[in-house]
């Protein structure tokens, strides 16, 4: 087999800022060791997130030019409707200027005081919407999705049996909509097979609840259908992703992902009453309907966007680049969360570095580790983000998995950018030993990893 090429050519560069490690070293120290706090421009490669990163292509940016900025009514409008409605079929769709602005709206109207809202894994920024408005979040994966060894191929799926058993318990009144990621990005970017969405719609219309999907990474599910799912093989992703959202009663959008844009998103739905009552939060929060938080060049660069993404050749090599890296960390026997998933690699910081106890952060020692190797931005998932102290004795208790996620933006690396990437994680997986550990000198209260600063354990 040849080797599976970038399916684009590049016409446009950004340079990147080369440094060295002694300069690393004064950049990283300065910053606290911690990478949030780095300039970009002293990143080579980064790979914080996959969120709002992607490159545009030449169509894309020929549309940002033709954008119609009226007010109401705008042409920009009809096409981004018209594209999202020929892959969704829901009937209201109403622009947003980012994923959790959408959650936002659905949850300020559907989430309260006493109600439950189910899903695989809900997002975080999905938690905080439902939390905010105090309602309860519950998290009914499959066992398989919490096992960091498991090799099922739909590690996203929802547990039918347990969200049947939860719509018994808490009752339909209660429960006013039922939440489904795709693909599950707190999971690892796992996917969710059809046969379980199909299962999760009949569960949900049994009790007369409505099924939303967070689609975030729909093109990129779709293409897992499409490699794992029997049926499936000889149907092009357009027609799984159609499928999909057959299924559901609505949606909610990060176009940060999946419509290679670096801003915007949507609420989609089919029940009138709700999208008036969204609409009406919309205007009051975002803007008129048709251009809700977004300037019309955006909705443009959507439209188009989510064309592209659902191209077989680029999921293709986009699915591709991912399980390349998971074959060459399995070569050079460096841990990660298996099997890889759509949009980037975990590595399994506890069995990389078993030498730092949980309480020193080990996906903290290796990301500085990349960093000072390689100048790679990577972000823990762990003990920083996701520990907490009990309060009564103030005892440490760490999450479940100490993982150091890479990222990958879409369209934005080559070959050899990633190659790069897999020399500069094998010199810091062969040096390991002499990785060290970090103790907080700052923590702010809330989401303490983004501000934190540090000083290494010795
Ligand atoms: C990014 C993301 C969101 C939130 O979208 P923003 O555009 O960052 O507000 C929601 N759900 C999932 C699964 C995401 O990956």
């Amino acid at each position: 087999m040849k080797t599976i090429i970038e399916p684009f050519r590049i016409k446009m560069v950004e340079s990147i800022k080369m440094t060295t490690a002694e300069q690393r070293e004064k950049i990283i120290k300065k910053a606290g060791y911690n990478l949030f706090m780095i300039h970009a421009e002293d990143i080579i490669i980064d790979l914080l997130t996959d969120s709002g990163t992607s490159a545009m292509s030449d169509i894309q940016w020929a549309g940002m030019m033709r954008g119609d900025e009226s007010y109401a009514g705008a042409r920009s409008y009809e096409h981004f409707y018209n594209k999202v409605y020929q892959l969704t079929n829901f009937k209201h769709i109403i622009p947003t200027h980012q994923g959790r602005a959408a959650e936002r709206i659905l949850f300020d109207i559907l989430a309260q005081s006493g109600k439950y809202i189910p899903s695989n894994t809900h997002f975080d920024t999905t938690r905080a919407n439902i939390e905010y408005n105090k309602a309860e979040a519950v998290d009914l994966v499959i066992e398989e999705g919490k096992d960091p060894q498991s090799l099922h191929p739909f590690k996203g799926n929802i547990d039918l049996e347990k969200l049947e058993n939860f719509f018994k318990e808490k009752g339909r009144e209660n429960i006013p909509v039922c939440m489904l990621t795709i693909t599950n990005n707190s999971g690892g970017g796992q996917p969710v097979s059809m046969e379980n969405i199909r299962g999760a719609k009949q569960v949900c219309e049994k009790y007369g609840i409505p099924l939303f999907l967070d689609a975030c990474r729909f093109a990129e599910n779709s293409y897992f259908i499409k490699m794992r799912e029997q049926g499936y093989e000889n149907k092009s992703c357009r027609e799984i992703a159609k499928e999909i959202f057959s299924y559901a009663d609505g949606c909610t959008m990060s176009a940060k992902k999946d419509a290679l844009v670096n801003i915007g998103g949507y609420l989609a739905m089919n029940d009138d009453e709700l999208a008036l009552q969204c609409r009406n939060v919309l205007i009051v929060t975002e803007g008129f309907p048709t251009y809700g938080g977004l300037a019309g060049r955006d909705l443009e660069a959507i439209a188009q966007g989510l064309d592209e993404i659902l191209d077989e050749d680029y999921l293709h090599y986009r699915i591709r680049t991912v399980e390349y890296m998971g074959e060459r960390l399995d070569k050079m026997g460096a841990p990660y969360l298996k099997p890889p998933g759509g949009h980037a690699i975990y590595l399994d910081a506890k069995a990389f570095a078993p030498h730092i106890p949980v309480n020193q952060f080990p996906g903290q020692a290796i990301a500085v580790g990349l960093y000072r190797a390689g100048g790679i931005r990577s972000c823990e998932i762990g003990g920083i983000m996701f520990g907490k102290n009990d309060p009564e004795t103030g005892a440490y208790i760490p999450p479940n998995l100490e993982l150091v996620r890479l990222a990958f933006p879409r369209r934005v690396y080559t070959q050899s950018h990633f190659d790069y990437v897999l020399e500069v994680i094998e010199e810091v997986y062969k040096n390991r030993d002499s990785l060290k550990g970090f103790k907080f000198t700052y923590q702010a209260p809330l989401l303490r990893h983004f501000t934190a600063q540090f000083e290494v354990c010795h």
